[in-house]
């Protein structure tokens, strides 16, 4: 379990204790550097690194770093809002001790989320991090819910020996071909066992639908931790890449058309470790909670998306009949409904019955994403929201009148629009505090204006080696 507690100057009772110990370890097998890593608000990972020696140091007093990162666009242009994109000021990096990860493809170091405090020891307003922390700990408090989720990672795999920029992809055949998991199965295998040295329980890992295309599902967690863990994932897949000559996107399109790269989300809620999607009186056993959280969930999609499909090169994916959810629709197990209710097999579904959020990539800051998707779904709950009639199919075929009845419209299909919606969504807004709803909007406005006049194929290729 995440600790929920903010990181103090000084460290939190036993921090410095532990790190003291935790860094012995590390010499004792290696590692020399330990990489401090976060999100930012355009959903690009930076990071500092410490020597591992420095770790207590850490620990207690944090590492420095701009909060000017956090209006950074994926390009680095920087943008600004009333309060961020300065070049003033300095935050410290806190590293997440429970999380402490020895990198198994990159001998020698070891890697760690932060959270991220101002000088004074208050948490920092634009931390995405704490910000997702502190909606679980107010769920917690107002409604006595928990949350557990997994994120869903994509990834198209090209050859480094590409032409500059370029995406060829390093494996061909069919769709979840056996072929293309021969071509790749050593930088499988060696995914797996980095995987599994790390301590990431790995469901399931497959070629996917587009060339060079595959996915990798892992257990669900705490949000924090399953957030921490999408990040940890794509680094090492980086990682066991370049060991095999390989370069990978999470980019939602590595090219303008065919089928994108999600990230799609898989969130439950759970009362006194009893799961509300299963066992419950409304449709397909959810609890009238699970489905008020759908509900709100489904509600704010298109405001969502500027959260969850932030990059202009996310509208490249989101597109009718390629099973990235792109109307406001729901169903069991369907997969061009953006909400897929997922009931699990019957004797596990206990544990397994969850939500499936589809129009979301890995261009999202996963803790924004998930903080956001689960403060809608909080909204959802104090309303008692009940969802419309399901749809069953592609809604991209329902006659208006059909898709009327059903509540089923189009997502945004621009950045622009999404920002729009975003723009006017009060809930979200207040959820995230105006220091992150405005570095939101600024960043996404900052990358509408990046690509303006660009075509879909400069879009693509602008953001193809980012994510
Ligand atoms: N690649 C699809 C997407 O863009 C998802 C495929 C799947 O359902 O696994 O979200
Ligand atoms: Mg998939």
């Amino acid at each position: 379990m995440t600790t929920l507690a903010d990181p103090v100057p000084g460290g939190r009772p036993g921090d410095v204790e532990r790190a003291t110990a935790l860094s012995g370890e590390l010499a004792g097998r290696g590692v020399h550097g330990i990489v401090l890593a976060y999100v930012d608000t355009a959903g690009v990972a930076r990071v500092k690194t410490i020597p591992s020696g420095r770790l207590a140091d850490a620990a207690a007093w944090g590492v420095g770093m701009s909060p000017v990162f956090d209006t950074f666009l994926a390009g680095d242009a920087i943008v600004t809002t009333d309060v961020l994109g300065s070049p003033d000021g300095d935050l410290r990096l806190y590293p997440d001790l429970d999380r402490l990860t020895v990198l198994a493809a990159q001998p020698g170091w070891a890697w760690a989320p932060v959270d991220r405090i101002t000088q004074d020891g208050a948490p920092h307003p634009g931390c995405s991090r704490t910000f997702l922390r502190h909606t679980l700990t107010d769920a917690r408090a107002r409604h006595g819910l928990d949350f557990r989720a997994a994120v869903e990672i994509e990834w198209s795999v090209g050859l480094d020996s590409a032409p500059a920029g370029e995406f060829v992809p390093a494996a061909t055949g069919p769709a979840y071909g056996a072929t293309r998991l021969v071509e790749l199965g050593d930088f499988g295998a060696d995914l797996l066992a980095a995987c599994a040295a790390q301590g990431v329980d790995v469901d399931q890992f497959h070629p996917e639908y587009a060339a060079g295309q595959f996915e990798l599902s892992t257990g669900a967690l705490d949000p924090v931790a399953a957030a921490d863990r999408s990040v940890l994932v794509r680094h090492t897949v980086r990682a066991v890449a370049r060991r095999h000559g390989l370069r990978v996107s999470f980019s939602p399109a590595v090219n303008a058309t065919g089928v994108g790269n999600g990230g799609h989300l898989h969130l439950s809620a759970w009362r006194d470790g009893v799961n509300l999607h299963t066992g419950g009186v409304r449709r397909y056993g959810m609890t009238a909670e699970a489905e008020s959280l759908a509900a709100g969930v489904l509600a704010r999609l298109p405001a969502l998306t500027a959260v969850t499909a932030p990059s202009p090169a996310s509208y490249l994916r989101l597109r009718p009949s390629q099973w990235a959810g792109v109307y406001t629709a729901w169903g069991l197990e369907t997969r061009e409904c953006a909400l897929r209710l997922v009931t699990g097999t019957a004797g596990l579904r206990d544990r397994a019955a969850n939500l499936e959020v589809k129009p979301v990539d890995l261009a999202a800051n996963p803790y924004l994403a998930l903080g956001c998707v689960i403060a809608a779904g909080l909204e959802g709950v104090e309303s008692e929201a009940v969802l419309p009639p399901e749809t069953t199919g592609d809604p991209a075929h329902l006659a208006p009148e059909e898709a009327a009845a059903r509540e089923v419209r189009r997502l945004p299909k621009t950045l622009a629009e999404s920002v729009e919606a975003f723009r006017g969504d009060e809930v979200l807004r207040t959820a995230l505090g105006p220091v992150l709803a405005d570095a939101v909007t600024a960043v996404r406005e900052g990358e509408v204006a990046q690509v303006d006049g660009l075509e879909d194929a400069q879009i693509a290729a602008a953001y193809r080696w980012v994510y």
